[in-house]
């Protein structure tokens, strides 16, 4: 394989230019906005960046043509998360209708869900949550608790979701509910679509460490929907929530790699500025990131190389690498930043970019999978260990 893919080089001059043009006038100021730790920054103009992206072609890169999607292939992919990083491009608002559920419908979903939901989230008219966590099923999630019935006017939902970022903002959820009284672990749920905007959803965000509210408790009170806003059969829901979890290891990973040297850059900046640089120890754990960075760079096209193959442990091998770096990023720039960094420079509670890497990079070993979790999985799936006990 030549992982230089040279002759798509063409389409990588392509969309550099397009996003060079494109991220002025109104846009200029979104540069480096939304990312982890900052989901709660400029949301209006973000969306409105979002819905431009739209209109020229730029959602949807990797669905397929019948399906309103660009197309491109794996490498264009790869091409294009890795200069929308790399133009310091804003985060974009949609990415959980566009990655997760999108995908999801194209394989579990009716032709009528389809074409309900799949042009609106292309066209970023309709945003989306995740309502999977519960206080009670965050690793554990096949103890979800959340209810849904049957009744003659459609579905009718009971039950509580925590940690379900963006749903201040977005106009629907999809979530796994019990469907079947007394049924057991991953048996008996369903995935649902829900619309937020009605009496029976409440949305209470959380107010985080970093000062903003990226993630909502969600409370279901005789929440409704329609009857036929169950993807796939009522009762299999843990085989489409699980495939959508496979979604999420996509080849955005590119992405994240430049979005993580981007970061380094700018520790080895200050480090250079305030003279932090001097030291030999900081130097040397600067060194060590950036080379640490390369091998990330490698092990995430590995991952892609393998999907659907033999490597099972591809993706938690990465998950775990790329959680442990970013959390000693935060360290090494606290270090770096010095004894000011223990302020924060304004009121109430502004923090500096900085500030934010270090406190958000604590929740990189929790979401997408614990490191725990990941563990276990290597532990069971790769090298044949006994199962855990439950
Ligand atoms: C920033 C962020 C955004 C999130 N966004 C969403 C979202 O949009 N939608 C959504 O549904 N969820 C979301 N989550 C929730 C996330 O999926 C859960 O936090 C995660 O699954 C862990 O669950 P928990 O928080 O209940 O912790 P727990 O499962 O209670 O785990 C607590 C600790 O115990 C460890 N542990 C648990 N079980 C085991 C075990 N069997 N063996 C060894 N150790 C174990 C864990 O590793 C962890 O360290 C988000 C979380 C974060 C931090």
């Amino acid at each position: 394989m030549d992982l230089s893919y040279s002759e798509d080089e063409a389409f990588r001059a392509e969309v550099r230019g397009w996003l060079e043009d494109h991220l002025s006038g109104e846009f200029a100021g979104l540069k480096g906005l939304g990312g982890p730790g900052r989901e709660h920054e400029a949301i209006e103009e973000r969306l409105a960046w979002n819905r431009h992206l739209a209109e020229h072609g730029w959602t949807g890169v990797s669905w397929p043509a019948e399906h309103g999607g660009r197309g491109l292939s794996l490498w264009q992919q790869v091409i294009f998360h890795e200069e929308y990083a790399r133009s310091d491009a804003p985060n974009r608002v949609n990415h959980l209708g566009e990655e997760l559920l999108g995908p999801t419908l194209m394989a579990f979903g009716t032709k009528e869900q389809q074409e309900r939901f799949l042009p609106r989230i292309l066209a970023v008219e309709e945003l989306w949550a995740q309502g999977y966590s519960e206080p009670g099923a965050g690793s554990d999630l096949a103890n979800v608790q959340t209810r849904a019935r049957l009744d003659t006017d459609g579905w009718v939902i009971d039950g509580q979701k925590v940690w379900t970022s963006n749903a201040h903002f977005s106009q629907w959820l999809f979530l796994i509910a019990r469907t079947e009284p007394g049924s057991q672990r991953h048996h008996g749920l369903s995935f649902l679509l829900v619309p937020i905007d009605q009496e029976g959803v409440e949305v209470r965000p959380i107010r985080q460490l970093t000062g903003g509210s990226e993630f909502n408790e969600v409370f279901l009170t005789g929440a409704r929907t329609a009857p036929d806003l169950v993807v796939g059969e009522p009762g299999d829901g843990w085989r489409v929530a699980m495939a959508l979890l496979g979604f999420e290891r996509g080849v955005s990973v590119l992405g994240q790699v430049v979005g993580f040297a981007r970061e380094l850059g700018g520790v080895v900046r200050l480090a250079r500025d305030n003279g932090a640089i001097d030291d030999p120890v900081v130097r040397d754990r600067l060194a060590g990131l950036k080379a640490e960075l390369e091998v990330l760079r490698w092990q995430a096209l590995r991952g892609l190389s393998v999907v659907g193959g033999s490597d099972a442990g591809a993706p938690s091998v990465f998950k775990l690498a790329w959680a442990r770096w970013h959390k000693r990023l935060g360290e090494v720039a606290m270090d770096v930043r010095g004894l000011d960094g223990l302020v924060a420079s304004a009121a109430p509670y502004e923090l500096d970019d900085l500030q934010r890497l270090y406190l958000f990079s604590r929740a990189d070993s929790i979401y997408g999978g614990s490191d725990e979790v990941q563990r276990t999985i290597l532990a069971e799936r790769v090298l044949g260990l006994p199962r855990e006990g439950r």
